[in-house]
């Protein structure tokens, strides 16, 4: 496995195309805009301890990052879910390393399944890429949200044929794709690019029906770097403003301007039929990742109990009475994907996979469980939470011993700890923070419409109507 350095140093060694507020960034390892998501994911290097954070590959035998693992057992899915809650809470932010690890997971289902299927031979391709991403301890980005243009119309439906990602060209050596994937998680931090589609295809869309795996550095791939709210406050050097002082998380949007894929990195090319097979796959693997919002969870009921003494207010009932609920909130997040883990079950492939109902309870919990969270911390920590003054009033000569004597709460606590709990709050709820915390709660993994409809199509109404009408005699 490689060191949290090892990690920071590969990525010094990738050639990445990168445009950040307009013009094009030759080191992003080191700008400050991008530095806090770095640190995110190098946690989960620096964390690569112990059976949770660490197993045993099937492929060598060899002990692995959890990140890059293939689930062998139920108890692999549960230590995944105790991963994410224990990284949401080291980092409060998101850690950009799961959907990689989700991708890797469904290629290992669904690869299996089309060979079976089309006589294809993806697997043992996915099997190759797979155990060079163990051996050396990689990164992947895995790349599904298509530009999707007109939202009523599907692929080969569009006006613009690049909407969705798609083949161009073919040749012995490979295929050529154009398109775009938008909202890439940690894409700068990645060392490789796993493709997926995006939604169910039909034979008219098959040239959309591709998955492949690319470096990250490949001629052609272009990424624009996505701003977030006070992204700013990054570039006015070291300042407790930003909120989380280390780390943060960032999206791109990634273009693919006729990048050369060669076939040995092609898992999926038109197979159709499977393309919602390898959604629905991926989209319940990482509904279950999202146990990391209740790690988030942990950070802000923990400022939000902290600003709670520091206004003198944390014995009132009603404050206390709304620190039980935003527990009571968040550890619903984790029970959820705990259940689904515990429920899972294995696929043809070997590999485990989670109970797909409970996944999709799991992450429609989280598109509103930290929203709930939000308003209740924004209700005890008080209109301070907006109107702080900056940690250069408190530094200034001039005014500092206003801030600090006015911006006081309890006598015990020094004004400085009280405004940084305050930013603290602020990020997570409404600045950089909340961007991984609120909308990525919302749409990350799906938006929740998308959950629903997974959860009409699993339930099974006509038992529950059975049990109902054996029980009043209508059956
Ligand atoms: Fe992982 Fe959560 Fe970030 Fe998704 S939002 S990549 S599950 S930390
Ligand atoms: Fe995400």
């Amino acid at each position: 496995m490689k060191t949290k350095q090892q990690y920071i140093d590969s990525l010094r060694r990738l050639n990445l195309e990168v445009y950040l507020f307009g013009e094009r960034v030759s080191n992003p390892v080191d700008h400050p805009m991008v530095v806090p998501s770095m640190n995110a994911v190098a946690a989960t290097y620096e964390l690569a301890q112990g059976d949770v954070m660490t197993a045993i590959s099937h492929l060598s035998g060899e002990r692995i990052n959890r990140f890059t693992h293939i689930h062998q057992s139920t108890e692999d899915l549960v230590r995944k879910s105790r991963m994410e809650r224990l990284m949401g809470a080291y980092t409060g932010t998101c850690f950009q390393r799961c959907a990689g690890m989700d991708a890797l997971n469904t290629l290992s289902v669904v690869t299996f399944n089309i060979d079976r299927a089309h006589g294809t031979r993806y697997h043992q391709r996915f099997l190759d890429f797979l155990h060079y991403v163990q051996k050396d301890d990689l990164v992947c980005d895995a790349a599904m949200t298509d530009a999707k243009g007109d939202r009523r119309l599907r692929p080969a439906e569009q006006a613009d044929p690049d909407m969705y990602t798609r083949i161009v060209g073919e040749d012995r050596e490979g295929i050529v794709v154009r398109g775009a994937k938008l909202h890439q998680t940690g894409a700068l931090n990645s060392h490789e690019i796993i493709v997926v589609p995006t939604r169910a295809m039909r034979e008219e869309d098959k040239d959309y029906a591709i998955s492949f795996a690319i470096p990250s550095d490949t001629k052609g791939v272009i990424y624009i770097y996505g701003r977030q709210p006070s992204d700013t406050r990054k570039l006015e050097g070291e300042t407790y403003d930003v909120g989380n002082l280390s780390y943060g998380g960032h999206e791109c949007l990634v273009v693919f301007d006729d990048v050369f894929v060669p076939w040995e990195r092609v898992f999926m090319c038109r197979e159709y039929d499977f393309a919602s097979q390898l959604v629905e796959t991926f989209a319940s693997y990482h509904r279950q990742s999202y146990a990391c919002k209740s790690g988030m969870g942990d950070v802000l009921i923990g400022a939000t109990q902290t600003i709670a003494e520091y206004n003198g207010i944390a014995d009132a009932p009603h404050v206390r009475d709304k620190i039980v609920e935003m527990n009571h909130l968040n550890e619903t997040i984790y029970c959820c994907s705990l259940a689904c883990a515990y429920e899972g079950a294995p696929e043809p492939s070997g590999t485990y996979y989670v109970n797909s109902l409970m996944a999709n309870i799991t992450k429609l919990h989280v598109t509103r469980v930290p929203y709930e969270l939000a308003r209740m911390a924004h209700e005890i920590a008080g209109g301070a939470v907006v109107t702080v003054p900056s940690e250069k009033d408190l530094r200034n000569p001039q005014i500092g011993r206003f801030v600090e004597k006015y911006m006081r709460g309890s006598p015990d606590a020094p004004a400085e700890n009280r405004m940084r709990v305050l930013r603290l709050i602020e990020s997570l709820t409404m600045g950089m923070g909340a961007s991984c915390y609120l909308p990525e709660s919302m749409h990350g993994a799906g938006s929740p419409q998308a959950q629903k409809i997974m959860i009409a199509r699993q339930v099974n109404l006509g038992l529950k109507q059975k049990a109902a009408g054996r029980l009043c005699g209508i059956i």
